[in-house]
């Protein structure tokens, strides 16, 4: 007999704005983010086991799969609060890992989500990203993602209009930067202006992309950039083939271009891994109204899955064959 579960996709994240404030009480850097979600997913199929249980498995064969992984968290925490019984998480990630992307964080809250309706609590948004507040600053976004303004830790969430629909090519270097060292690193420099954060969020409303991109920026980039200079290589590479901005998500390394036009997004494409061969080099839609936010299934069968297929729900040249390694 087939063995039925939940399925949830957990979309990645870019910063489209991250303006870095002061130092609070808790040690945590103000930030002020404009968060957008971008088409490329982990899936996750979750199963009912014996209480007590919280397994995982991965398809890729180094990620930590004990305790530390947060999805194994956030099926602790739900045990802890609310008693639900045992859960496998079968996790299959597409999302660049360590990328600041956001993927263990899109993970955690996902199974939220998923082993909330497995056991019929069918928690509502705004109680599943209190208790998403416990596993890390960008858990309670990835809960509802879309686009959001962030404030605070990032956990202060705003609903905002989308960045106009575009083509997002992504770049994720082979070497990975630590988030503490990122903000310990950061200081207040005239050359580094915050995002106007107002004036995106007008251009967003206005459906006006070339702004919108034109005003992204990154005050965690250039501390980054100073010490992996590879990382403008790629913006300007970037942006001499036709991208309408470029910039670092989050601390990194990953960096993003938005594209405009099909053609130029591919020939792009063709260029960057060209030049960048090992690295990991995805294209995906962004921004839009929402063509792609219905992250959850509803109860799938083990081996066929309903909603939409990464194959099918990834434009033409997103899927994970495009990947190089
Ligand atoms: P953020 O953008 O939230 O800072 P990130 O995209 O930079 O996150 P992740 O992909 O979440 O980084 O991975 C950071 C670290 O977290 C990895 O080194 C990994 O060992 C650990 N980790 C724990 N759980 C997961 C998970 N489910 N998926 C990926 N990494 C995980």
């Amino acid at each position: 007999m087939k063995e039925s579960g939940v399925f949830e996709r957990a979309f990645a994240k870019v910063n489209l704005a991250l303006n870095v404030g002061g130092i609070r009480a808790d040690g945590y850097h103000e930030v002020t983010m404009i968060l957008q979600q971008v088409d490329v997913w982990d899936e996750i199929d979750l199963y009912k086991r014996p209480r007590f249980e919280a397994s995982l498995e991965c398809n890729l064969p180094y990620l930590v799969k004990d305790e530390r992984n947060l999805a194994v968290k956030a099926v602790r925490l739900l045990q802890k609060t609310y008693g639900i019984g045992g859960v496998h998480v079968r996790l299959f990630k597409k999302i660049p890992v360590a990328a600041g992307m956001a993927g263990g964080s899109a993970d955690a809250a996902a199974v939220l989500r998923g082993a909330s309706r497995l056991y019929g609590l069918d928690l509502p948004d705004e109680r599943l990203m209190k208790l998403a507040q416990q596993l890390g600053s960008d858990v309670p976004y990835c809960v509802i993602g879309g686009t959001c303004l962030a404030e605070g830790r990032g956990e202060k969430l705003t609903r905002i209009d989308p960045f106009p629909e575009a083509l997002c090519i992504l770049v994720k270097p082979n070497f990975g930067i630590s988030t503490p060292w990122s903000y310990q690193q950061y200081h207040v420099t005239p050359d580094n202006p915050p995002a106007d954060i107002d004036g995106m969020i007008e251009a967003m409303k206005a459906s006006d992309l070339a702004k919108s991109a034109s005003m992204m920026r990154n005050q965690l980039e250039k501390i980054a950039v100073e010490h992996y200079p590879v990382l403008g290589r790629i913006e300007s590479t970037m942006m001499d083939l036709g991208a309408l901005g470029a910039r670092m998500t989050g601390s990194g390394p990953t960096v993003f271009g938005i594209f405009d036009d099909a053609l130029k997004a591919q020939k792009a494409l063709m260029t960057l891994r060209r030049q960048l061969g090992r690295m990991e080099i995805i294209m995906c839609r962004i921004g839009g109204k929402d063509p792609y936010h219905g992250g959850q299934g509803d109860l799938c069968e083990k081996d066929g899955r309903q909603g939409a297929d990464r194959d099918t729900a990834l434009p033409e040249n997103g899927s994970e064959e495009d990947f190089e390694s």
